[in-house]
This record gives C-alpha cells, structure tokens and sequence, in this order.
C-alpha cells in the first residue's frame, strides 16, 4: 500500500527524483526504470520511493547465476517503513510518513527496541533487525 504523499511531499520526491537523475552517471541503469528517489542503497540491495508513494526494493535477483541482474518488487510495509526511517536521517521531512507510535508500543523482542540485529547483549550496528527492519517497535502490516 502506497505512503499518501502530501504536496509538500510530492514535491519534495519530484525534486529528489531529478536531482538523481542530474547526477547519475550510472549507464547500467535501464532506460525504463521507474523514476523514484533512492532511500537507501547497499551491496546488491536498494531501496526507493516512488512519486505515487509506493516504495520498491530494487535487488540482485541470485549473484552466483545471474551476477549484476537486479529485479524490482514492491517493498514490504515493514521493509519500507525501515527504509523511509533510515533516509529519513538524510531528509526529515520524511518522518512525516512514519506511523504514530501505538500506545502501548509493541516493542520489537527480537532486537528488545534496539532496531538493529542483537545477538545476546551484543549489538550490531548499522544492521536492521530483520522482524522490525529497524523500528524498534512492530508496524501493523496493514496501513
Ligand atoms: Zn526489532
């Protein structure tokens, strides 16, 4: 389910969505690759939203067959509620698009409200948990 982007919002994606394109110098990009603004990127893995407010994960479909195919699929609501707070550091504005948080708020027991992946006491930064993708509480599926 898309985020409702406000105008203010619309405009703020439009605008991110060009600037990338201005600057991108990456010719291995498709010609018709959906225009969307990028949340966040890693090794094989991205995340981005969309003008209409729906957010994909852009991903390398299987590195040991097929190396540097990436595939587009919609990003689950965790998925991109954790990519909206990760970019959200970047651009504030974003925050606007993440859910009040319930009361009581469901803490995440996998990572115990942290938002990253813990191992006993031991967390790992820069790494979400995989249950809340970095929330530290659990979103309802559903929106
Ligand atoms: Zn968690």
């Amino acid at each position: 389910m898309p985020f409702l982007l406000n105008s203010e919002l619309k405009d703020f994606v439009e605008q991110q969505i060009a600037e990338e394109r201005a600057r991108s110098t990456n010719a291995s990009s498709p010609a018709d690759e959906p225009p969307s603004m990028t949340l966040f990127g890693s090794i094989g893995y991205s995340c981005h939203l969309r003008g209409d407010g729906s957010v994909w994960a852009c991903e390398e479909t299987d590195p040991r067959t097929a190396p540097w195919t990436y595939a587009w699929r919609p990003a689950g609501h965790r998925q991109a509620l954790g990519a909206i707070k990760v970019a959200a550091r970047r651009h504030p504005i974003l925050i606007a698009l993440l859910p009040q948080m319930p009361d009581p708020i469901p803490l995440c027991l996998t990572c115990h409200g942290s938002g990253h992946l813990t191992k006993g006491e031991h967390v790992f930064e820069g790494v979400w948990c995989q249950d809340c993708y970095g929330l530290g509480w659990l979103a309802p599926e559903a929106v």
